[in-house]
């Protein structure tokens, strides 16, 4: 291995992994200094959460660009990625939450993003196993989450 690198990327996290994917996609030479284990942190014990929605009005175009770039992944990366896009509810359990739901689906229709709300009788069509207390939703269909078979996981 040589001995100097274009760029010297400190943490194996997905951040560190992907910038240090793409540099060396355009032929430079990065070095990932890890200190424990690659995606051992964060990176390797989220929800797989792949969504937009409820994001950040700011941004909401790196979450938008962030799913067209999760639909093909598997190809570029040539492995499977187990990305499913099954879309994401936020569930409402009272009316002054629908309220600030609605209000927020606005907002996030005014940015670009497909979504909408939901009344308890579409949410179950949608699934059927939700609590009795929830009353309403929002739905943005083109959300989804990248699962890893057997690990830990934490819904968000
Ligand atoms: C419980 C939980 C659930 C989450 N759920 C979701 C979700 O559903 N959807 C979603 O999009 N996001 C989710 N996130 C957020 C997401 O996981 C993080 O935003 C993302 O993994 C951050 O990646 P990162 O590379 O910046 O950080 P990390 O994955 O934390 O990587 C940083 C790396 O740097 C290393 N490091 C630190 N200091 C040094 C040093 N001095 N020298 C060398 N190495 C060092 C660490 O060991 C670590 O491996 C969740 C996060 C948590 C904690």
């Amino acid at each position: 291995m040589s001995d100097k690198a274009d760029a010297v990327i400190i943490g194996g996290g997905v951040m560190g992994c992907a910038i240090a994917y793409n540099l060396a996609k355009e032929g430079l030479k990065p070095v990932v200094i890890e200190k424990s284990d690659i995606g051992s942190e964060a990176s390797g014990s989220n929800g797989g959460g792949v969504r937009q929605s409820a994001r950040n009005l700011k941004e909401m175009p790196l979450a938008m660009e962030s799913i067209r770039m999760y639909g093909h992944l598997h190809e570029e990366l040539e492995m499977d990625v187990e990305y499913v896009q099954e879309g994401n509810l936020r569930l409402c359990t009272s009316e002054e939450e629908l309220e600030v739901m609605r209000q927020a689906v606005e907002n996030q229709k005014k940015v670009g993003l497909e979504l909408k709300m939901l009344d308890r009788r579409q949410l179950l069509e949608i699934n059927p196993h939700v609590g009795q207390k929830v009353i309403g939703a929002s739905y943005c269909p083109t959300d989804g989450h990248a699962k890893r078979q057997g690990h830990r996981r934490c819904n968000r």
